[in-house]
């Protein structure tokens, strides 16, 4: 295949300002790439998709090769603190069962990205992209043309034409849907309710000590499971804030994530009753299951905030497939949704940025085809992320077990 020798421009639109289309656009904007990202949300503020993100050292990598310097160092200031103690997991007496701890080449590095806080990451990944990112526009459609390059149309009546048009639209994709229909996330038959717990509330609530500082995970002999993630800023934000003040960086306070787990069977609500619940009827839902639990580990689901407290289904891609190569290349949760039990979605967006980004980069430079790039970008991407979809079912099988059953 013949290389470009003095190419024109590469454009790329790219719908979807989520963790991975963000991800990309700072990655193409160093490699001085022209890059827009069509947003459908009206502003940066954040929707209801959890709060604390572990973050891999396959993540961490893809940030640090995708931001600036400058986002580096916030990127580290404002992660989270703690001690490298991996994970215990409890019965609902709070009598230990179990407390692996995971290899991560990272162990005792000072500046380790462990956790991050969703919000706070969103803002990072803005941060310096001005009007790179057009809030506001729902894309609806796209076409491509006789000479290859592909038009996107909004909701509004706009449209944008560009080289590549990358979906990085999340877990509901229209741009799959468009062109792939059949291709949906299965359902797998769990129900999930996401909160928040303010970290001084929980500990005067009388959170045990062990339970502190680590992820922890109760799994009740009543189908009823449950894990607390802590979420202690290295750099308060409002500190992160006055030292990075371009990042418009939003206070939430160190926190407790915590994510109840129920399997559908063992719910007693279908999805109509289920999803129509409220954040208060949500938290409410949370104590009444948890009644014969540990009181120190009850006490604190009186805690959580109701309105940051919302339900999801847990869903995953099988198989990853490439789309048909062509001017519309997926990135992200359009490509590979997987279950947060493994904390390995983002991550893998994050992956699949920094490879879209170098892979794109070279093909603006001249040195590659664009559909030569894009289908070896594709290839590793369905390995790696069938690898992601593969783990992240291991881990939620093992955490949404029905324990009274075995
Ligand atoms: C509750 C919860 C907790 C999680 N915890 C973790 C974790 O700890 N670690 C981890 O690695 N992963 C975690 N994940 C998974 C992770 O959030 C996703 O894998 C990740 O956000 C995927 O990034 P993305 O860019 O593909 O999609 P998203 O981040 O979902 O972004 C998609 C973007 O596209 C926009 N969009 C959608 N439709 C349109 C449209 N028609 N037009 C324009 N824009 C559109 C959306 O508004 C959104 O901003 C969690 C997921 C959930 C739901």
């Amino acid at each position: 295949m013949s290389k470009r020798t003095s190419p024109p421009p590469l454009r790329v639109l790219v719908v979807g300002g989520g963790i991975g289309g963000l991800c990309l656009a700072q990655g193409l904007r160093q490699a001085g790439v022209d890059v827009a990202v069509f947003e459908r949300d009206a502003s940066a503020d954040g929707r209801r998709q959890g709060y604390r993100l572990r973050i891999s050292p396959e993540g961490e990598r893809g940030l640090r090769a995708c931001l600036p310097p400058r986002l580096q160092q916030l990127l580290v200031a404002t992660s989270n603190e703690r001690d490298d103690s991996g994970l215990a997991a409890y019965d609902e007496h709070l009598v230990e069962q179990w407390a692996p701890s995971f290899e991560d080449p990272r162990s005792g590095s000072p500046d380790k990205v462990d956790a991050v806080d969703r919000v706070t990451l969103r803002r990072i990944l803005l941060t310096g992209l001005g009007d790179t990112v057009r809030f506001g526009r729902n894309f609806q459609r796209c076409g491509t043309g006789a000479d290859g390059r592909v038009t996107a149309y909004f909701e509004d009546g706009s449209t944008e034409t560009g080289d590549v048009l990358v979906a990085a639209d999340g877990a509901n994709s229209r741009v799959r849907a468009q062109l792939r229909p059949s291709d949906l996330p299965e359902d797998l038959g769990v129900r999930t309710v996401f909160s928040r717990i303010p970290r001084e509330a929980a500990l005067g609530a009388g959170l045990p000590e062990a339970l502190r500082d680590r992820f922890s995970y109760v799994i009740g002999t009543d189908g009823h499971h449950l894990g607390l993630m802590p979420m202690t800023f290295r750099t308060p934000p409002s500190e992160a804030a006055r030292q990075w003040p371009e990042a418009g960086l939003v206070d939430t306070g160190d926190y407790y994530m915590s994510v109840f787990n129920v399997h559908l069977a063992d719910l007693g609500l279908d999805d109509a009753a289920f999803f129509a619940l409220d954040g208060e009827q949500l938290c409410r839902l949370v104590v009444d299951r948890t009644s014969d639990w540990h009181p120190e580990l009850r006490g604190i689901f009186l805690h959580a905030q109701p309105e940051e407290t919302f339900a999801v289904a847990l869903r995953a891609t099988r198989p990853v497939e490439p789309w048909e190569t062509g001017p519309v290349v997926p990135l992200g949760d359009a490509a590979h949704t997987m279950p947060p039990s493994g904390g390995v979605g983002a991550n893998t967006a994050i992956r699949d940025a920094e490879a879209l980004s170098s892979a794109l980069a070279a093909v603006a430079r001249g040195e590659r085809e664009l559909a030569e790039a894009v289908a070896e970008y594709q290839k590793a991407m369905v390995e790696y992320a069938t690898e992601g979809v593969e783990l992240s079912l291991r881990i939620a099988e093992w955490s949404i077990r029905k324990a009274a059953r075995e």
